[in-house]
């Protein structure tokens, strides 16, 4: 896929080297005034692209939906007082149309749109032609395919200048944020498209300031491009994700708190340890290999035996047995018990897999 960098867009983007992109601004634009002021009061922390909600996919009738197109001057406005870019969310082949004739500088497309391939086929429709960058934010659910469609579709229609935005997924029954950030989609993003910058959204991830600061670390542990954190002069008021905005102050605490990681460094004694220990790992990742060979072949040897014997793969107890003092044997070890759980899963299933492969054998 052919993609172009944040810094070739032609918006005069300018990112410090090792420094994460910054997109920041309200959850929705609201007033002249609040658009204006929160603007230009993050603009000193160093964002440099503004962001504000015109049309909002709220998932359920009764909130606040944006105030449409009366909004976008203000947008357009901020930009002039800041000389920084804005983006906003489009939804449909109007909302382009009005964001594009209004003078937005980049588009982004929501979860709840990335979701549907109709939806996302109209907006490619819509933009064929136009030279305009696009950022497309993950779908509601944990759907790689679905998020990487997104991108073929408008890559089809000619866009190049684009940008994914990890934003969490949505779960029933969610526990300490918003929506799960399933870290390891937007890795697998990264190893399909390795060229495809990704911005993290840790204010729709962690829907509450309070763990903003841990998401957006994380984000930079983990080598992410960029940032977008919702801002709001003041968030209590807000008519949208009150409890997730950050005044400007906020904003500019939680960036001059973030560590950025770098991507490698020339200093040779860091590069003779790391590479010590990582051939450490690769012998035994092997080694792990090679025993999991040496498993399966005693599995299917018990797997013969049970075929001529007549006994069913599964025997409940053995498994309960087997499982358990792994779990018993995680307490003594610095690993968690989740990972112990899925790992002996893993395996007992694969287990099955094999002798459900030799009953089979004529
Ligand atoms: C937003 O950015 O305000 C928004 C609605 O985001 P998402 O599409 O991630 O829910
Ligand atoms: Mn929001």
């Amino acid at each position: 896929m052919d993609i172009q960098n944040i810094k070739d867009w032609g918006l005069n983007i300018k990112v410090s080297e090792n420094k994460p992109l910054i997109i920041s601004g309200p959850c929705s634009a609201e007033t002249k005034e609040q658009v204006l002021q929160t603007c230009k009061k993050i603009t000193a922390s160093g964002v440099h692209i503004l962001r504000g909600g015109i049309w909002k996919p709220r998932t359920r009738p009764g909130s606040f939906e944006g105030l449409g197109i009366i909004a976008l001057p203000w947008l357009i406005e901020a930009s002039k007082q800041t000389g920084l870019p804005v983006c906003c969310e489009v939804a449909n082949a109007y909302h382009i149309e009005e964001a594009i004739k209004h003078g937005v500088h980049i588009l982004w497309i929501g979860a709840r749109t990335t979701v549907n391939p109709f939806a996302v086929q109209e907006i490619a429709e819509a933009i064929k032609g136009i030279d305009i960058p696009v950022m497309i934010k993950n779908p509601v659910n944990p759907d790689l395919e679905l998020w990487l469609g997104a991108f073929e579709r408008l890559s089809k229609v000619g866009i190049k200048k684009f940008a994914a935005i990890h934003r969490g997924f949505s779960v029933y029954n969610s526990t300490k944020y918003r929506n799960e950030p399933q870290w390891e989609i937007p890795i697998e993003l990264h190893r399909r498209l390795p060229n495809l910058e990704i911005i993290c959204d840790p204010s729709h991830i962690a829907g509450k300031r309070s763990l903003l600061y841990e998401v957006a670390q994380h984000a930079m542990n983990l080598n992410f491009d960029g940032l977008m954190i919702e801002s709001h002069i003041n968030p209590d008021d807000a008519w949208s994700d009150a409890l997730q905005q950050v005044t400007p102050k906020g904003l500019k605490e939680l960036l001059s708190q973030l560590i950025v990681r770098q991507t490698d460094t020339d200093n040779l004694n860091y590069q003779n340890k790391i590479n010590h220990f990582r051939n450490l790992i690769d012998q035994i990742d092997s080694q792990v290999l090679d025993m999991m060979d040496q498993r399966m072949n005693i599995v299917r040897k018990i797997g013969a035996y049970k075929k001529e014997s007549n006994i069913a793969i599964l025997q409940i107890e053995r498994w309960r047995y087997v499982r358990d003092t792994c779990l018993a044997k995680s307490n003594k070890l610095e690993i968690s018990q989740k990972f112990v759980e899925e790992f002996i899963n893993t395996i007992h299933n694969e287990s099955i897999l094999q002798q459900t492969a030799v009953m089979h054998k004529k």
